[in-house]
């Protein structure tokens, strides 16, 4: 399977339009030692010309177009992305989806919540479905193995199972609104798995780590895992006020909560951190933040990186 990370940054991409931090300050000025990056976007192929992207970031019409293997090859109107598969309703992974509105044909896999949320609460997305054969939404259940497939069939599918990580719905969600959704549907993890049976593990937001959640990435040849925090506290640092990582659905990197101690002992997946935000102080590639990260055999993805498991 070859999996290419079309975008690294979390919400906002890196430097962020209103973001003054030291990260975004030095990065404008020039002196910062590190690489921009746009939001997180990834796209996966078990036979290089069917993709699959897992969401559809805020910047996917120039990934689209930073990337050769998903530009159109045969008809006049085409496209190698076959499908879209949704790991939650948050801004960053949907909405992407108004740059895929020029009536092609493709699917998303969500959950039954997601999909909700998306036809029946914002209008817009109807512009998705303006002829019939158009895009065609497929409920998946929040535990559960599904085939990502093209529509028409063609190609290599590609095995997934999925997995609930949270119970959370985005803030512009209304209260009633999430009351009458399942929470479990809020959140997935996704394993996708190589004609090899090889897997890559994608997890951009992950609010705990417990011992199910650690099984399954044992299992995994591949990781890309949520890099968006340093600490928990780093917004109300920097800001003064705002929320905390574990508030806003993340586990920090560091602390004897964060994901370097909770996955220490993980022995076999390479592992990598995707949506990362810009103020998180791993970005800045002289500071001991970094030193750290690398010292503990993580990496942190880099835009336009293409990998193969
Ligand atoms: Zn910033």
């Amino acid at each position: 399977m070859r999996i290419k990370i079309l975008g690294s940054a979390a919400g906002g991409g890196f430097p962020q339009w209103n973001c003054n931090c030291h990260n975004c300050h030095s990065l404008r000025a020039g002196t910062f030692q590190g690489k921009s990056r746009i939001q997180t976007q990834v796209a996966i192929s078990n036979d290089d010309r069917t993709w699959f992207l897992l969401n559809a970031s805020p910047d996917l019409r120039a990934q689209i177009e930073a990337t050769p293997a998903l530009h159109p090859r045969n008809a006049a109107r085409d496209s190698p992305i076959c499908g879209v598969l949704l790991t939650s309703a948050d801004i960053d992974q949907i909405a992407g989806l108004l740059s895929l509105r020029e009536l092609q044909p493709f699917r998303i896999y969500c959950t039954p919540s997601i999909r909700r949320i998306l036809q029946e609460d914002n209008s817009v997305f109807a512009m998705l479905n303006r002829v019939p054969d158009q895009v065609l939404w497929t409920d998946i259940d929040c535990d559960s193995s599904l085939c990502l497939q093209a529509l028409p069939e063609r190609g290599a599918g590609i095995n997934c199972s999925v997995f609930s990580l949270g119970n959370r719905f985005p803030a512009y969600v209304s209260r009633d609104r999430s009351l009458a959704l399942r929470p479990e549907e809020a959140l997935l993890g996704v394993i996708a798995v190589s004609s090899s049976g090889r897997r890559m593990a994608y997890m951009p937001a992950v609010p705990a780590v417990d011992d199910s959640l650690l099984q399954r990435l044992e299992e995994a040849d591949l990781l890309l895992f949520d890099g968006t925090f340093w600490s928990d506290d780093e917004l109300i640092r920097m800001q003064g006020s705002g929320s905390t990582a574990q508030a806003m659905g993340h586990i920090p990197v560091s602390g004897p909560e964060g994901s370097l101690r909770k996955l220490a002992g993980l022995r076999k997946p390479r592992k990598i951190f995707v949506h990362v935000n810009n103020t998180n102080p791993m970005l800045d590639e002289s500071g001991p933040e970094y030193q750290e990260v690398r010292a503990a055999g993580w990496e942190l993805a880099e835009d336009g990186w293409s990998l193969d498991v």
